[in-house]
Order: structure tokens, then C-alpha cells, then sequence
């Protein structure tokens, strides 16, 4: 055949396939419902596109929305993967149905016991660890307490909070409720609005400026807000502490993946999700967002890596899902909104 003409048979095959994203795609081409940003995952399919002929897809999209898409869409959804951040969510969406088990050797291998569901519908791929930020101007590590240390009244004005309606706090109240019962917990979720030096802020990275700035010596953040943070503006009296380390251990949390229930391309997805438990796969989707690989055997980026060694609380992250209605109503009735 004629170069000019394969060429224009090229183009108008590349034309059809442009035009028909979400429908009739092949079982080369899966697709991904991602709350996960575009600059976090756009890395990640770009990397797996030197190993893999699979083509991907992807929608993004805040994670309330994206489960109300799975949901509006039934058997019709064009999804094959879910990416999503923190167990509270993904724990939703397989309450929703939205989720399919997948058995597989390699994913339970890569991904310890506790960051992963029990039934086996979603899979922990980078950890964030919810931990105490403090200022190191007014206090040494040795002066820091444990996450129910911070309801004792010698903290008085001294702490800083975000907002209760983020999940990120729902879902570390509701370990709390798991690992202390619902009565201490909400003991020392009283001690902590007891001890607020300012009302609660809307993010972590306010939490960490009032902090710097002396409103407040010691506040609770994701660990990755603080990466990012502290990497712009590296001469902010900040550091993190690792609490609880004689006991429970510091509070985690994941960014994690399932298989669509009405993937068309499940296989595929798997193996995906299985790609992205592992290697390579796992320093692209820590390092891009300052976290920890999900996968033990991964080094964390070296930032990252800098903040030492920690034990992590091994409860099942699931409870964070289990028990977040529970949460909502024990932080209301404390009075932390
Ligand atoms: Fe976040």
C-alpha cells in the first residue's frame, strides 16, 4: 500500500477512535475514575504505558462525585478502576456495591493486611500518616504527647485543628472510637476543642501557618502537607512527631484502588491495580504526593524517608469507614464542627 494512503487510513482510524472515547473501546483501553489529580496519576499511566499495551483513560474528579457517577451509571459505567483518597471512601464504595473482590496473590503480598479491605475490594497504595506538627521554637520532642495526650488541660490555647467535616478527621476520631470505645474517645475529642487556641481552619496548611506563626504550638496534619510545605518554605519553625509510638502507634491513612463491579475490562484493571502495588509503580505514587509507599519493600522518597521511622497503627483502615457515621456524631456532640 501506498505510504500516503496507510497514512491517511491511519488517520482516519485514530479519527474514529478519538471520537468514540467511552464507547465501544477495545480490551486494550480500560478506564480510571480517579479523585487522585491529574498531575498525581498522569506520571503513574505514562510510566505504565512503557510495560504495558493497555491504554488508559481517565476521568477525575472529587470522590462524592465520582461514587455518585459509579452509582447514576449501573452496568452502563465505562469505569474499569477507582482511585480514591482515605478508607473512608473507599470503605463507601464498596458499602454502595460499586466494587468487585479480586484474589490475587501479588496485591496481598505488596500490600500489608490493615491497608487493605478484609474482602479483598480495595487496595491501600500510598499511606498518609495523620500526625502532630509542633513548633520548634517552643518545644522539644521530648515535651510532646500521645494524639490523647492532646486533651490534657496543661495544652490549653495551645492547640490547632482543621475543620471536623474533613474526612481526614472523621476518619482518625472514628480509630479512635475503634482502638478506646466511644465513651473515651469522646472524652478526649472534648479535650482537644477544651484546648483549641483558635477556631478550627479549613485546611491542614493554615493549621501549620498558625503553628509557625505562634498562634498555636502543636496542631494534627497529613504528613504530605507538611512535605509540601516545608519544601517551599524550608526555614518555617515546623516539624513533625511521630506519636503513640509505645502504644497504638501513628494514625495512617491511604490513597487506595478497587475494581469497578461493572468494569467491562476487569482483568486489565487488575492487573493495573496489580502494577501499581508494586515497584516503580509504588515511588511514582508516593513520591509524587510526599506519602508513603503502601508496599513495605518501596523506599520512601528521600524527604520523606528524612522524617525517621515510625511505628503505624496496624488496625484495619476499614474501621475508619465502619465507624464514620459514628465519628460525625461524637465530634458534633464534643462540639468540634
Ligand atoms: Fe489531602
Amino acid at each position: 500500500m501506498p505510504t500516503v494512503a496507510r497514512s491517511l487510513i491511519t488517520r482516519a482510524f485514530a479519527l474514529v477512535l478519538s471520537l468514540t472515547p467511552f464507547m465501544a473501546h477495545s480490551a486494550e483501553e480500560i478506564v480510571v475514575y480517579s479523585a487522585r489529580t491529574e498531575p498525581l496519576i498522569k506520571p503513574l499511566f505514562d510510566e505504565y504505558a512503557k510495560s504495558s499495551a493497555v491504554k488508559i483513560k481517565f476521568v477525575t474528579a472529587e470522590a462524592g462525585p465520582l461514587l455518585q457517577r459509579l452509582k447514576a451509571e449501573g452496568k452502563n459505567t465505562p469505569a474499569d478502576l477507582l482511585i480514591t483518597v482515605d478508607a473512608g471512601n473507599l470503605w463507601q464504595a464498596k458499602q454502595e456495591g460499586l466494587l468487585q473482590p479480586v484474589e490475587s496473590k501479588v496485591l496481598t503480598d505488596n500490600i500489608p493486611a490493615h491497608l487493605r479491605d478484609p474482602d479483598n475490594q480495595w487496595f491501600g497504595l500510598s499511606i498518609r500518616a495523620r500526625t502532630i506538627v509542633y513548633n520548634t521554637k517552643k518545644l522539644k520532642p521530648a515535651d510532646l504527647p500521645t494524639y490523647e495526650g492532646l486533651a490534657d488541660a496543661k495544652w490549653k490555647g495551645k492547640l490547632c485543628l482543621r475543620t471536623a467535616k474533613k474526612v481526614y478527621n472523621q476518619s482518625l476520631v472514628a480509630m479512635l472510637i475503634a482502638q478506646k470505645g466511644e465513651a473515651e474517645a469522646e472524652k478526649i475529642v472534648k479535650g482537644w476543642v477544651a484546648n483549641l487556641a483558635a477556631p478550627v481552619f479549613s485546611n491542614d496548611v493554615q493549621v501549620m501557618d498558625a503553628i509557625a506563626a505562634g498562634q498555636c504550638d502543636v496542631g494534627l496534619v497529613n504528613t504530605y502537607y507538611f512535605g509540601r510545605l516545608i519544601t517551599k518554605k524550608p526555614q518555617l519553625p515546623l516539624a513533625l512527631f511521630w506519636p503513640n509510638q509505645e502504644s497504638t502507634g501513628v494514625h495512617v491513612n491511604i490513597s487506595g484502588a478497587g475494581v469497578v463491579k461493572n468494569a467491562k475490562h476487569p482483568k486489565q484493571a487488575q492487573a493495573l491495580l496489580e502494577w501499581m502495588s508494586s515497584g516503580k509503580a509504588q515511588e511514582v505514587i508516593a513520591g509524587s504526593n510526599l506519602e508513603f509507599p503502601a508496599n513495605p519493600a518501596v523506599k520512601p522518597d528521600p524527604l520523606v524517608a528524612g522524617w525517621g521511622p515510625f511505628k503505624q497503627n496496624t488496625l484495619n483502615v476499614s474501621q475508619a469507614g465502619q465507624l464514620q457515621a459514628a465519628a460525625i456524631k461524637l465530634m458534633d456532640r464534643a462540639g468540634y464542627h
